[in-house]
């Protein structure tokens, strides 16, 4: 789960972490009072959406001007205007793909002065399986780019979690920044208070770009990036309640209020699968066949008909899906339970595109007779290949 950066750094401030003052908001009209808070000379006002790049993006609407979606502004007046000028426009950045995201918050800051521009990030090393630092002189860059074409720039090693965060894993990081004197002492503890916040919080990811060096010598975050472990949020409320529904895939949102494990693609071929394993089995050989599968769905051991109801909707409401392949191996699961479910589904929101079924395990003979006795138009798939193939062709021709 992601959250703003107006939200981000305020939870980072709790933690002792510098960063700018700032005010959020929602309506063109309170731009100016909010700006007006703010010491000048200089203000920030930054586009809020789940993505970054925002400063080098660009504005599908001509009236959101040529800037991106960071602006600097020399009075309140302007600060006012520019938010006014994002609010409610498209933004495009490399993060958010061609269709972009609507600005619906936006963030005035007190404009920092800027020395250096560094990077830094905690994140989940999936190979070590440990939490690692990155850090890095190139900040305010993108740092995929510096990772490709100058990765000697970043430094990046783990943390035991059997010591936690140690004093020298900042002074490492401080001085492969090139920081110096009282900036050693800052980073050391600043580190400290980040990685404090990343693991009470649970989090995924959270990332600085930049952390800045400012011309009197201190430190300050002026980007923030969290992401949390979606499985964890539960123990936060106060991190649950950051959540902002409408900068998620309203079908992500639907399958997580029926607690159904749904990633949105972008092929062709939905699929809705029982299993983690066979889930990814079957995406894998959809790509086998020539075709990309729509989603990841794993509607768990124990879903109900309802559930089952909920995500061949969630699966036909994705104009994308061209065909479907439904791929159940009854184990705890029952296979009458996913055949009721499709034909409810189907019932409700009828069958545009061509479904392939095929079921196996515990209760197969009734869940079959429950499709062959529907009515409706199912081709019968013996086997995970005879069901990629026949759903391929039904798509593809
Ligand atoms: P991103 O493009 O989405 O990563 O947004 P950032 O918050 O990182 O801002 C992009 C860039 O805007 C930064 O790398 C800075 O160069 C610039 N910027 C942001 N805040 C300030 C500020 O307070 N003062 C100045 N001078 N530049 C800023
Ligand atoms: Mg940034």
């Amino acid at each position: 789960m992601n959250i703003h950066e107006y939200q981000a750094k305020a939870l980072l401030r709790e933690y002792g972490a510098p960063v700018s003052e700032g005010r959020a908001v929602l309506k063109a009209e309170d731009a100016k009072t909010a700006a007006g808070e703010l010491d000048g000379p200089l203000w920030v006002v930054k586009a809020q959406i789940h993505a970054g790049g925002r400063g080098k993006g660009s504005f599908k609407e001509a009236e959101a001007g040529e800037k991106g979606g960071v602006r600097l502004a020399k009075s309140v007046e302007e600060a006012a205007e520019e938010a006014k000028k994002m609010l409610g426009k498209t933004l495009v950045t490399h993060q958010t793909g061609p269709a972009g995201k609507q600005v619906n918050r936006i963030y005035i800051e007190a404009g920092s002065d800027i020395d250096r521009e560094l990077y830094l990030a905690f994140l989940v090393d999936r190979q070590s399986s440990r939490v690692s630092i990155v850090a890095s002189t190139e900040g305010g860059m993108d740092i995929e780019e510096v990772a490709a074409s100058t990765p000697e720039k970043i430094l990046s090693f783990d943390i035991d979690p059997a010591t936690g965060y140690m004093p020298y894993h900042g002074r490492r990081v401080a001085f492969s920044l090139g920081l110096t004197g009282g900036q050693v002492k800052q980073c050391v503890a600043l580190l400290a208070n980040l990685y404090r916040a990343f693991i009470e919080k649970d989090m995924e990811m959270l990332e600085i770009n930049p952390l800045i060096v400012m011309p009197d010598g201190n430190l300050k975050l002026l980007d923030a990036k969290l992401g949390f472990d979606g499985n964890a949020v539960y123990r936060h409320p106060d991190v649950a309640n950051l959540r902002d529904e409408t900068e998620e895939d309203p079908k992500e949102l639907a399958a997580s209020k029926y607690d159904l494990n749904y990633i949105a693609l972008d092929g062709e071929i939905g699929c809705m699968v029982n299993g983690a394993g066979l889930a990814m089995a079957t995406m894998d050989i959809i790509k086998l066949y020539g075709a990309e599968p729509a989603n990841f769905l794993d509607v768990g051991g124990g879903a109900t008909k309802e559930k089952v109801t909920e995500a061949f909707k969630i699966i036909t409401s994705d104009p994308n899906v061209k065909g479907i392949l439904v791929n159940i191996f009854g184990g705890i699961m029952r296979c009458d339970v996913i055949a009721e479910g499709v034909v409810a589904a189907v019932k409700e929101v009828g069958l545009q595109v061509p479904l392939v079924v095929r079921l196996e395990g515990t209760n197969v003979e009734a869940g079959k007779e429950i499709i062959n006795t529907s009515g409706l138009n199912v081709i019968a798939a013996d086997n995970l290949s005879d069901g990629a193939e026949k759903i391929v062709k039904a798509v593809k021709g």
